[in-house]
């Protein structure tokens, strides 16, 4: 299978940030979200090709038993099945990081960490617009993932506004358990994280969800593979 990255750090997001953690990077994803911080993941020949022994042996070598599967988007791997049963034979709890456009069932994952994404999402270049526009938010697939697996949903947030989409998607889902939403600010840099934290401090204030940490953000600016 193709894979774009493998790296030890921390969990930087939901709630298990702050756990270290493997992460796994599968190459593909066809949403092309404006301010996606793995744009070079997005191709689905963007790495290397591993069997799954290899992979096994090198994720083995990190003192840690969290795995954290991520791309791209991991749900359109056909081999992700292959690779989460692997991975939890040989006793890793596996989170595996989804924008939740594809369904895949009975995955042994302890934690689906959901990803809706947003219209603030959209590319500014009008072909990629219309693609993501059709792709970016399948509501019987959110339902299937939520009703199977242990989740978060996570809503990445740009400004105040994005509030009453939240709300409505949630209400297109039905029956969330509002303590499982998240909501984390958007930012590819440390100095845009402080900056908009507070407004979505003020959002999760007033509506009950938790704030999500970014500290892959804050501790490393982002950098790749920290
Ligand atoms: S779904 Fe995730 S990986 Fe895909 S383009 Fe959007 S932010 Fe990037």
């Amino acid at each position: 299978m193709i894979i774009n990255d493998m790296f030890y750090s921390l969990q930087g997001e939901g709630a298990l940030a702050g756990v270290p953690s493997v992460f796994v990077r599968l190459a593909g994803c066809p949403l092309r979200c404006r301010w996606c911080d793995t744009k070079y993941a997005w191709d689905k020949t963007a790495g290397r090709d591993y069997s799954i022994e290899k992979m096994l042996q090198i994720v083995q070598q990190w003192p840690s038993q969290f795995v954290v599967i991520t791309g791209g988007e991991p749900m359109i791997c056909s081999d992700l099945p292959e690779l989460v049963q692997s991975l939890k034979a040989s006793g890793k709890h596996i989170t595996i990081e989804t924008a939740g456009i594809a369904f895949i069932p009975a995955l042994p994952c302890d934690l689906m960490s959901i990803s809706p994404k947003l219209s603030n999402s959209t590319p500014r270049d009008p072909k990629l617009a219309a693609a993501h526009e059709d792709s970016r938010l399948d509501i019987a697939v959110l339902r299937k993932l939520i009703d199977e697996y242990k989740y978060q949903l996570k809503f990445v947030v740009d400004s105040k506004n994005d509030l009453s989409e939240i709300k409505e998607t949630l209400n297109k889902i039905g029956n969330v358990d509002l303590e499982k939403v998240m909501l984390m600010p958007q930012a590819a840099t440390r100095d845009e994280l402080l900056a908009k934290s507070p407004m979505v401090a003020d959002l999760c204030k007033r509506t009950g969800f938790t704030l999500c940490h970014r500290l892959q953000v804050l501790l490393w600016n982002n950098e790749r593979g920290k």
